[in-house]
């Protein structure tokens, strides 16, 4: 032990000859040095080795970093010009809520719910907790968006639908309500209470009459069936009556000439009979009688042309 301590205590001496001036320099130093020294150059190359490699790491982290930031910077300002389009694309879809409004009004559909119209549309999103980035907030907020308007057009999508329904079947009721004059001619007797002109009293005139020449044409003035075609006893002479539907019947009597059959379909314009002076008549005329539900109306209220 104490041959190890006297060997690390020992000294060592250098001699150096120097070149130009041939003298000799002498350097005493403890033989731990040589030990000392060494070691201490390999801790310091070794630690000088890392530092440079996490210096250099980290220098590629940046680049990357700087490349992400510029990529977020881009995607951002995409994110807000998304988001402006959806702002215009918004504006149209609340413009056709308000067409669709308009057309309720104009056609006497009901209204619907402002209740419901928010429903369609739904609440805010569930709440999160954790602390977003501008970037972030901005894309959940743009997605939001789009749902909301993906809501918003799926709602008037059906509502438009609706609508569609209720104009066809509007549509169909107009087909069937008898609504242009069935035959060319002079106004010659309105509806309403008349001196008779065979019995001299006043009596009821439970239609229109419409004078021209014999054989002047009659046409259906809406969609139906022919219910009844043939001599009528009761005065009106050769009579079609056609059944409309929506409660609604047409009787054109004093017909010189009737040219459809019980049961036939017809649709309006179409030829029912040519014009006459049958049964109770003192000329060439039309007698046209318009019926909802079995009571007799003024058929002038429906004459549309
Ligand atoms: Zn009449």
């Amino acid at each position: 032990m104490s041959q190890i301590r006297r060997l690390w205590q020992n000294k060592v001496t250098f001699w150096f000859l120097h070149e130009t001036e041939g003298a000799l320099k002498r350097l005493t130093i403890r033989a731990a040095w040589l030990i000392y020294i060494p070691a201490t150059l390999i801790v310091l190359l070794f630690v000088s080795s890392v530092l440079l490699s996490t210096f250099f790491g980290s220098k590629v982290n940046e680049d990357e970093m700087e490349r992400l930031r510029a990529e977020n910077t881009k995607l951002s300002l995409k994110y807000q010009e998304i988001k402006a389009t959806l702002g215009e694309v918004s504006t149209r879809v609340d413009q056709l809520a308000q067409k669709e409004t308009a057309i309720r009004a104009l056609f006497n559909l009901p209204e619907v719910n402002p209740q419901e119209r928010q429903l369609g549309i739904g609440g805010p999103d569930a709440l999160d907790w954790f602390p977003k980035t501008e970037g972030e907030n901005l894309a959940i907020a743009t997605e939001a968006e789009v749902d909301k308007l993906l809501k918003q057009t799926e709602f008037e999508f059906q509502k438009y639908g609706e609508i569609e329904d209720a104009l066809m079947g509007l549509r169909e009721r107009l087909d069937h309500t008898p609504s242009i004059w069935p035959a060319k001619g002079w106004f010659s007797r309105g509806y309403g209470m008349h001196y008779d002109p065979f019995t001299g009293y006043k009596q009821m005139h439970r239609g229109i009459d419409v004078a021209a020449q014999p054989g002047t044409p009659i046409v259906a003035p809406a969609k139906g069936k022919i219910l009844f075609a043939g001599w009528d006893s009761g005065g009106l002479g050769n009579l079609v009556v056609i059944e409309h539907g929506y409660g609604f019947v047409t009787r054109h009597g004093h017909m010189s000439k009737v040219l459809v059959k019980r049961g036939q379909e017809i649709s309006r314009g179409d030829l029912i009979g040519l014009m006459g002076s049958t049964g109770y008549s003192t000329g060439s005329h039309l007698h046209y009688e318009v019926y909802r539900n079995g009571k007799a109306l003024n058929p002038m209220e429906f004459i549309l042309n």
